[in-house]
């Protein structure tokens, strides 16, 4: 899309984690030698977006990397005309798994380091991509599943939230793109109605 070509896609700087989360010991996934990744953009932005996990930033020389997850999350905001660097963009895990790992335990334990993140910022909207941040967050939810959530705002921890597909799953499917860029266009909608801008 002509959006890409204008405005190449950025390595948004990472928010340090506080220093006694620097070496989080709580699950598992501390033995899978990736490094604790707190967030990344904007420390301040009112909107707050949750990934799965941080994902690879970067290559195997330890160079910094832009991965296709961000890639294609960068795409679909400037598509919804957002400005990439007034966001924040967190994780439910705040490590990147590399092996197979006990899901509820690792969630359970790294929750209340996003819940700590949420106090801290109290951001006006939250918005969350894919299945395992649906499941991770509401899993008394029946389909909580990104089919089931998206299109409609729920609630977590007091915070209207709302959900579309993994940046990964639109890369793989871009018949999603376009539901991809509604969706975040919904979002636009709603963060600057609730920080009062009016739409
Ligand atoms: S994934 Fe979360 S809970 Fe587990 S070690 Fe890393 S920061 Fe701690």
């Amino acid at each position: 899309m002509s959006a890409e070509t204008n405005h190449p896609c950025v390595i948004l700087p990472e928010e340090q984690a506080p220093e006694d989360m620097q070496h989080c010991e709580r699950c598992e996934l501390c033995r899978q030698r990736n490094r604790v990744i707190w967030g990344e953009g904007n420390p301040q932005g009112s909107l707050m977006m949750i990934l799965d996990n941080p994902g690879a930033r970067e290559d195997r020389e330890g160079n910094p990397f832009l991965c296709g997850t961000r890639e294609t999350l960068q795409l679909g905001m400037r598509e919804a005309g957002m400005d990439i660097h007034s966001v924040y963009v967190t994780y439910l895990l705040k490590r990147r798994p590399t092996r197979a790992y006990d899901k509820p335990a690792t969630r359970a334990a790294c929750l209340p380091h996003l819940q700590a993140q949420l106090l801290q910022k109290q951001p006006l909207v939250l918005f969350g991509f894919g299945n395992v941040v649906a499941e991770g967050l509401f899993p008394q939810k029946e389909n909580a599943t990104v089919k089931g959530l998206r299109g409609s705002w729920h609630e977590f921890e007091g915070i209207p939230m709302g959900f579309t597909y993994h940046p990964l799953a639109v890369r793989g499917r871009p018949n999603l793109l376009r539901f991809f860029v509604e969706d975040l266009k919904g979002l636009r909608a709603k963060w600057e109605e609730r920080a009062g801008r009016g739409t």
